[in-house]
C-alpha cells in the first residue's frame, strides 16, 4: 500500500511536469508572435524566467502531494464514497468543485496577503510583470494553503476522481494563461456583469498588488470590493485592439 501511495504520488508529479513544461513551452512560442498583446509592455517579465522555473518544482511537488493524497484516500474508502462516474455526475462535480475552489482560492490569496502571512507569499510577487512560468513560483506554504483543496475536497464531496482531476487540469491551463502576460482573450464576457476573466486580471494583482485576488471567476473581487477600478476598461480596449 506505501509503495502504491508513493507511485500515485509519482505519477502525479510526472504528469504535473509535463503539462508545466509542454503548455509553458506552447504558450511562449506562440504569444511571441504578437508583442502588441503584451500587458505590460514596459517590463521583461522573461528575465526571470530560470528563477521562476526553479521554484516552480517544489511548489508542483506539493500540488501533487495534495491531490494525489486525496485520491489515494478516496481509493482506500477513507473519504465520501464518490458517486458513479457518469456525465451528470462529472459536470455536476466538476462545476460546484470549481466554484468552491474559486472561493477557497480567493480567501487563501487574502490570508496570504494579510502582513503576518504575506512572507509566505513574498515569493510569488517577486513576478510584477507575470510569465507562463509564474503560475507555480510560489513557496510550498504558499501552495499548500491554496492547493489544499485538492487534498479535502474528497472528504466533502462524493466526487468522482475524474471531476477533480480535470479540474486541476483546467486549474494549471487557466492559471497559466492567466499569469502569461499576453492578453488573447478579452471578451464582453470577461467584463461587468459577467463572472469571467481574462489574462489582464490576474496580470493587475501582479502589477498593481491590493487587487484582484481571485484567478478563475471575478466574483469574489467584485463582491467585496477588490476588484481593480480600471478592469473592464482595460477589457475594452484589448477587444477593441484584436479587432483592428
Ligand atoms: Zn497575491
Ligand atoms: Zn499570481
Amino acid at each position: 500500500m506505501v509503495a502504491d501511495y508513493f507511485l500515485t504520488l509519482a505519477a502525479i508529479y510526472a504528469a504535473m511536469l509535463i503539462l508545466y513544461f509542454g503548455f509553458g513551452l506552447m504558450a511562449e512560442a506562440y504569444a511571441a508572435r504578437f508583442p502588441d498583446r503584451k500587458i505590460q509592455p514596459e517590463r521583461d517579465g522573461m528575465k526571470r524566467k530560470r528563477a521562476e522555473i526553479l521554484n516552480s518544482l517544489p511548489a508542483l511537488a506539493m500540488s501533487s502531494f495534495l491531490l494525489g493524497t486525496g485520491y489515494f484516500a478516496q481509493t482506500q474508502g477513507w473519504t465520501m464514497a464518490p458517486a458513479d462516474l457518469g456525465v451528470v455526475s462529472f459536470v455536476l462535480s466538476f462545476v460546484v468543485s470549481l466554484i468552491l475552489f474559486d472561493a477557497w482560492f480567493y480567501f487563501g490569496h487574502r490570508l496570504l496577503h494579510w502582513s503576518p502571512m504575506y512572507r509566505y507569499h513574498a515569493l510569488h510577487h517577486k513576478s510584477v510583470a507575470p510569465t507562463v512560468w509564474s503560475n507555480d513560483s510560489s513557496g510550498v506554504v504558499d501552495t499548500f494553503i491554496e492547493h489544499s483543496f485538492y487534498l479535502v475536497v474528497w472528504f466533502i464531496l462524493p466526487v468522482p476522481a475524474l471531476a477533480i482531476f480535470a479540474l486541476r487540469l483546467f486549474d494549471q491551463i487557466s492559471g497559466m494563461i492567466g499569469h502569461s502576460g499576453f492578453e488573447f482573450f478579452a471578451s464582453p464576457t470577461s467584463r461587468r456583469p459577467w463572472p469571467f476573466i481574462c489574462t489582464t486580471f490576474h496580470d493587475l494583482h501582479h502589477s498593481k498588488f491590493n487587487y484582484n485576488y481571485g484567478n478563475i471567476f471575478s466574483i469574489w473581487d467584485r463582491l467585496l470590493g477588490t476588484a481593480h477600478p480600471q478592469y473592464d476598461d482595460m477589457v475594452k480596449e484589448f477587444e477593441e485592439k484584436a479587432a483592428r
